[in-house]
C-alpha cells in the first residue's frame, strides 16, 4: 500500500469533520475551500443542487427541512432505538423507517422527494473531506483511517466503514477517537520532550454532540486504553439548546409570540446562539442580533458569560461526574493522573476547564493540541503508520482499545461465564475449555453475552452457535475449546472446537441484534453494582446446585451395580436436580446432606 498514494486521517464528527495528512515528517491539518480547518458534517438539498459542509450549513436557516446534520447519531442504528426516537423530535428534517427497520432521512431534492440512509449522508461528508485532501495534495486519495466514538458498537463501526466505501475510500482502520487523540498527544510529547517514562492520561473529549472520557497509559510507543466512560448526548449542541430555550422564552416574554413553531426561525436563532457561545469563551458578554427573526421582528439582546454558565451548570457538572465514574471504573485515584488532555471544541469553555482543573486539585490541563484537530491529527499519524511511513516518532506506535463490557457464554444454570473481562485491551484472544454436562451429549450450544450480571439472561445476548458431532461419552469427558477473538476494529469472532471429534463452529458478531450503546452499557454497569447482593445469592445457588449434582454423579460413578437401593437414590437425586434448576441454595445443600447421609446409611446397613 505504502508509496502508491497518500493515506489520510479523517475525524468524521457529529457536528464537524476534520482531515489530516502526514507530510514532510509532520501532520498537516488541511483547510477546506473556505479556509476552515474543520468542516460542518452537514448536507443540504435544494431545488437545483446539493451542498456539503460550510455551504450546506450557511443556507440551513433558509432550508431547514432539507438540511441534514447529525447523521452520525443515526448511523448503524435501528429506527426504533429509543435514542433515535428522541432525537427525531429535535430535528427539523424528517426521518422514517426504511427497510430492515433502518432509519431513512427524507428530503426534497430538485423538486422530488428522496430518501437517504445515514450511511449515504455520511459518505457525502466523507466525499467532501476526500475532495478537500485531494485539492490540497493534488492527487487522488484512496486510503483513510476513519475515527468513531469509543462507544460505537459493531453495527455503527461497520456502517461508518460502509459510508467510507460508498465515498470511494478504502478504510485502513476504524480508530477510536480518544485513542486517536492520544496518538496526537503522544507524538506531541515525544517531539517536545525527551522523557521516556510511563504517563497516565485522561482524555476529556467534549465535542459538539458527544462526550467521551478515556483513561490511558502512554509508555514510550505504547498507548493502552484502561477505561472509557461518557454520554452520547452531551456536548456543544446541548449548550446551544439551553441558550436557544432561554432566548425563545425571552422572546415570548418581550413579544408574546412563540417562535418555536417555526423551524426556520429556530434554526436562525440556534446559529446565533452557537456563535454567541463561542464568543463567551473569550468575552464576558456578547450580543445576539438576528434580523427579522419571526414575523418581521428584529431581535437584539445580550447575554453574559455568567448567565451562560448558569444555564448550563448542571451539564458541566455532569461532565465532571462522568470523569469520576471513569476513574472509579479503572479503580484509580485522581491523583494518579499525570496529564489531563482536552479534546473537542467545547473544551474551550472556561467553566468546563475550571471545573475540571478544580476536580484535579488545580492541575494544569493540557491544551497544547488544537482541540478540534487532535482526533484527525492522530488518525493521520495512524494512516501513515499503516502505510509504512518511516519516521522515528511514529515508527513503533502501538494502539490498544478496550472492551466496554465483559464478554462470555452461558453455562449450566444460566450462569454468565466470562471469557474476556470488561476493560480488556483489544485486539485480544482468550480461550476457555468447556465439558459436556450430560452423558452422551452430542451437541453443545453457546449463547454469547455481554454484560456484568452473574445471571446470563440479565445481560445482552449477542448471538449463538451450536457445535454438533460430539462423540458419545460420559458427562464431563468431552472437551470443547471456545475462543473469543476481538480484532483491532472491535469485532468479535467466536470459535468452538472439539479437537478429538474434529468438529468446529464459529460465529462473527456483526451485530444484527445490536451491541449496546454507551448509555446502555453504563446502565448495565450501574445495575450490576446495584444488584451485587442478588448476584451473590445467584452465585451461591448455582454453586450449591453444581456441588449437589457433582456429588450425585461422583456417587453414581462409584457405586457397584449390585447396590440397587443406593443407585436408585442417586438416580432420583440426579433426576430431581435436572428438573429443578432454579431451586434455592439451601434446598440444594439440604438435599446434598440428605443424599450423603442416605448413601452412608445404606453403606452402613449393607456393611452390617
Ligand atoms: P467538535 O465536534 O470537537 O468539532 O466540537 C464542536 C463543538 O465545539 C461545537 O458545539 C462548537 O460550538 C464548540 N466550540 C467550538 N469552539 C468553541 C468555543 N470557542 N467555545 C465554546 N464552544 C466551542
Amino acid at each position: 500500500m505504502g508509496g502508491h498514494g497518500v493515506a489520510v486521517g479523517i475525524d468524521l464528527g457529529t457536528t464537524y469533520s476534520c482531515v489530516g495528512v502526514w507530510q514532510d515528517d509532520r501532520v498537516e491539518i488541511i483547510a477546506n475551500d473556505q479556509g476552515n480547518r474543520t468542516t460542518p458534517s452537514c448536507v443540504a438539498f435544494t431545488e437545483t443542487e446539493r451542498f456539503i459542509g460550510d455551504a450546506a450549513r450557511n443556507q440551513a436557516a433558509l432550508n431547514p427541512h432539507n438540511t441534514i446534520f447529525d447523521s452520525k447519531r443515526l448511523i448503524g442504528r435501528k429506527f426504533t432505538d429509543s435514542t433515535v426516537q428522541s432525537d427525531i423530535n429535535l430535528w427539523p428534517f424528517k426521518v422514517v423507517s426504511g427497510s430492515a427497520n433502518a432509519p431513512n432521512i427524507i428530503v426534497n431534492y430538485k423538486g422530488v422527494e428522496k430518501q437517504f440512509s445515514p450511511e449515504e449522508l455520511s459518505s457525502m461528508v466523507l466525499i467532501k473531506m476526500k475532495d478537500i485532501a485531494e485539492g490540497y495534495l493534488g492527487k487522488e486519495v484512496k486510503d483513510a483511517v476513519v475515527t468513531v466514538p469509543a462507544h460505537f458498537n459493531d453495527s455503527q463501526r461497520q456502517a461508518t466503514k460502509d459510508a467510507a466505501t460508498i465515498a470511494g475510500l478504502n478504510v485502513l482502520r476504524i480508530l477510536v477517537e480518544p485513542t486517536a487523540a492520544a496518538v496526537a498527544y503522544g507524538i506531541d510529547k515525544k517531539l517536545t520532550s525527551s522523557s521516556a517514562g510511563k504517563r497516565t492520561v485522561l482524555v476529556f473529549d467534549l465535542g459538539g454532540g458527544t462526550f467521551d472520557v478515556s483513561l490511558l497509559t502512554i509508555k514510550k510507543d505504547d498507548i493502552t486504553v484502561l477505561a472509557t466512560a461518557g454520554d452520547t448526548h452531551l456536548g456543544g449542541e446541548d449548550f446551544d439548546n439551553r441558550l436557544l430555550k432561554h432566548f425563545v422564552e425571552e422572546f415570548k416574554r418581550k413579544h408574546r409570540k412563540d417562535i418555536s413553531v417555526n423551524a426556520k426561525s429556530l434554526r436562525k436563532l440556534r446559529n446565533a446562539c452557537e456563535k454567541a457561545k463561542r464568543v463567551l469563551s473569550y468575552n464576558g458578554m456578547t450580543t445576539i442580533d438576528v434580523d427579522s427573526l419571526y414575523e418581521g421582528i428584529d431581535y437584539c439582546t445580550k447575554i453574559t458569560r455568567a448567565r451562560f454558565e448558569d444555564l448550563n451548570m448542571d451539564l458541566f457538572m455532569k461532565c465532571v461526574e462522568i470523569v469520576k465514574q471513569c476513574l472509579k471504573d479503572a479503580d484509580m485515584d485522581k491523583s494518579w493522573i499525570d496529564d489531563v488532555l482536552l479534546v473537542g471544541g467545547s473544551t474551550r469553555i472556561p467553566k468546563v476547564q475550571q471545573l475540571l482543573q478544580e476536580f484535579f486539585s488545580g492541575k494544569e490541563l493540557c491544551k497544547s493540541i488544537n482541540p478540534d484537530e487532535a482526533v484527525a491529527y492522530g488518525a493521520a499519524v495512524k494512516a501513515a503508520v499503516l502505510t509504512g511511513a518511516k519516521h522515528h516518532s511514529i515508527m513503533s506506535l502501538v494502539l490498544h482499545d478496550v472492551t466496554p463490557l465483559s464478554l462470555g457464554v452461558e453455562v449450566l444454570g444460566k450462569v454468565m461465564n466470562i471469557i474476556i473481562p470488561r476493560n480488556t485491551t483489544i485486539p485480544t484472544r482468550k480461550q476457555m475449555n468447556y465439558i459436556t454436562c450430560v452423558d452422551d451429549q452430542n451437541a453443545m450450544q453457546f449463547l454469547i453475552y455481554e454484560g456484568e450480571r452473574s445471571c446470563s439472561t440479565l445481560n445482552n445476548l449477542l448471538g449463538q452457535t451450536t457445535l454438533y458431532g460430539l462423540p458419545p461419552a460420559p458427562r464431563g469427558k468431552v472437551n470443547v475449546m471456545v475462543t473469543f477473538d476481538i480484532d483491532a476494529n472491535g469485532v468479535l469472532h467466536v470459535t468452538a472446537e472439539c479437537s478429538i471429534a474434529g468438529v468446529k463452529t464459529n460465529i462473527t458478531i456483526t451485530n444484527d441484534k445490536g451491541r449496546l450503546t454507551k448509555n446502555a452499557i453504563e446502565d448495565m454497569i450501574w445495575e450490576a453494582e446495584m444488584y451485587k447482593a442478588e448476584d451473590e445469592e445467584f452465585k451461591r445457588r448455582i454453586e450449591a446446585m453444581n456441588a449437589f449434582e457433582k456429588y450425585a454423579y461422583d456417587m453414581r460413578n462409584a457405586v457397584k451395580f449390585k447396590q440397587m437401593e443406593e443407585e436408585r437414590t442417586i438416580i432420583e437425586a440426579i433426576q430431581w436436580v435436572e428438573a429443578h434448576r432454579s431451586a434455592e441454595a439451601d434446598e440444594y445443600e439440604s438435599r446434598k446432606r440428605a443424599l450423603r447421609s442416605t448413601c452412608s446409611r445404606i453403606k452402613v446397613e449393607k456393611g452390617n
